[in-house]
């Protein structure tokens, strides 16, 4: 039995930034970290492209989702973006600002960022262990013990920065939801993949656009009609359906939605996010001899100008003036607000991040301690806490990691 003051479970970036901190605020504790890949840090590595999108220019819980934004703050302000600059900067690793507001290593290299925080964990003396999956957690007098295969350790203090669900085969596929259940921890009711792709239907004529990348907005409506979301950014056709940040960012909204009211809610598409169906349907009316197609094709490529066309119904050659009312109004609302009979999502496998998790109602924000299980403290993706495209994630495994590591 491994004897340590402070146990982590996960070396992902919650885990890592906790054993970071806890060293560096406790220089003569035992800090062991346990986990269960072979390869340490596939989440940094595969993140932003292999660049590692570390955070977001303006952070705020606005761009967070789950437990209530006022909780997400409280724990996001201990720990704030210029903070996490300098934090990486001070690892050696700089980061710039792209137009969109993300951070990344000026680098463009997310190995800077793992190999800093594996450099800067082993710095203040703890032990990385792995593979060494947790399979077993007890309380006892003296603390936890945890087990696996590998062995098994004891310490006072425990934290589990074990993540979510999203790609499991990084390791983090939900077994530390289990973890905490068996320390008396409950879980969100709805645990679900968010960041994730959305599917239609085979036939869909979106999914014979396969490879288009253009500007659209996204709605999520509820049965009375009420807009409960909307984005707008890049977004892609692809053979199984729709990708892209703003489908990525409006994917955890509306399954959600979809789980309350599994008949009434609807996801909208605007192919031109720029225009609403009134000043659209202005300018097909003032369109004249123009056909429906070249007026398409004003914003839109030829191939997408025409699969609109053809699925309101209308030949794109048919002159604007020429549309009844009824094709007028069919093709406004295949432009500028498509119902897409979205059949599910891409699952775990293909989602950044999970919905869902540990409420932070059971957690002390102070110090990210459990309420429930004294001793016990959780960070990272495995709180119901998830943010949006753009480095919001990362930040909140910074943030809860640094709250965990002066607490602990
Ligand atoms: C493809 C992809 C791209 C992404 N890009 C970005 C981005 O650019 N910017 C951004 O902000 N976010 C991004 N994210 C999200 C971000 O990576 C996560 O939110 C973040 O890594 C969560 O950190 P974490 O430490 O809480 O969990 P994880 O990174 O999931 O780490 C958890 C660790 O715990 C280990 N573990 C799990 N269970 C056990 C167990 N029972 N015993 C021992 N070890 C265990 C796992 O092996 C893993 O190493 C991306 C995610 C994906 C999947």
């Amino acid at each position: 039995m491994t004897e340590a003051d402070i146990l982590i479970i996960g070396a992902g970036a919650a885990g890592l930034m906790t054993a970071i901190i806890a060293g560096r605020t406790h220089p003569n504790r035992r800090i062991l970290v346990l986990d269960g890949a072979a390869k340490l840090g596939a989440k940094i590595l595969v993140a932003g492209g292999g660049r590692c999108n570390v955070t977001h220019d303006e952070v705020s819980a606005e761009a967070y989702a789950g437990s209530s934004r006022n909780a997400i703050k409280k724990v996001l302000r201990r720990f704030d973006v210029p903070e996490t600059v300098a934090f990486f900067r001070e690892l050696g690793v700089d980061l710039k600002r792209e137009d969109t507001g993300k951070l990344f290593p000026v680098t463009d290299d997310a190995h800077t960022v793992l190999e800093a925080l594996l450099q800067a964990a082993r710095e203040v003396g703890a032990v990385i262990q792995h593979p060494a999956r947790v399979t077993q957690v007890e309380r006892a007098a003296d603390g936890f013990r945890v087990s696996g295969e590998w062995g098994s350790a004891r310490a006072p203090k425990l934290v589990l920065a074990t993540g979510g669900r999203a790609l499991p085969k990084s390791g983090s596929d939900g077994g530390g939801y289990e973890l905490a259940r068996s320390l008396g921890h409950r879980l969100t009711d709805r645990i679900f993949p968010a960041l994730v792709p959305l599917t239609l239907p085979r036939d869909h004529f979106i999914c014979a656009l396969s490879g288009i990348t253009l500007q659209a907005g996204f709605k999520v409506r509820s049965g009375a009609g009420k807009c409960l979301a909307s984005f707008t950014n890049s977004t892609l056709c692809t053979h199984f359906g729709l990708s892209g940040p703003s489908v990525l960012d409006i994917s955890r909204y509306y399954l959600d939605a979809k789980l309350d009211d599994p008949t009434g809610t609807r996801l909208l598409m605007n192919w031109l996010p720029e225009q609403t169906s009134d000043s659209f349907e202005a300018g097909l009316l003032a369109a004249g001899r123009v056909s429906a197609g070249r007026f398409l094709g004003r914003w839109l490529p030829e191939r997408l100008a025409r699969a609109l066309c053809e699925a309101a119904g209308i030949e794109p050659t048919t002159a604007c003036d020429q549309l009844s009312r009824p094709a007028r109004k069919a093709l406004v609302e295949t432009v500028t607000a498509l119902p897409l009979p979205i059949t599910g999502d891409r699952g775990y496998t293909y989602a950044e991040v999970t919905a869902g998790g540990i409420p932070l109602t059971d957690i002390r924000l102070e110090t990210m301690e459990s309420r429930l299980c004294p001793g016990l403290y959780v960070c990272g993706e495995i709180c119901d806490v998830d943010g949006r495209i753009g480095g919001y994630n990362f930040q909140w495994a910074w943030s809860s990691g640094y709250v965990v590591g002066v607490s602990v």
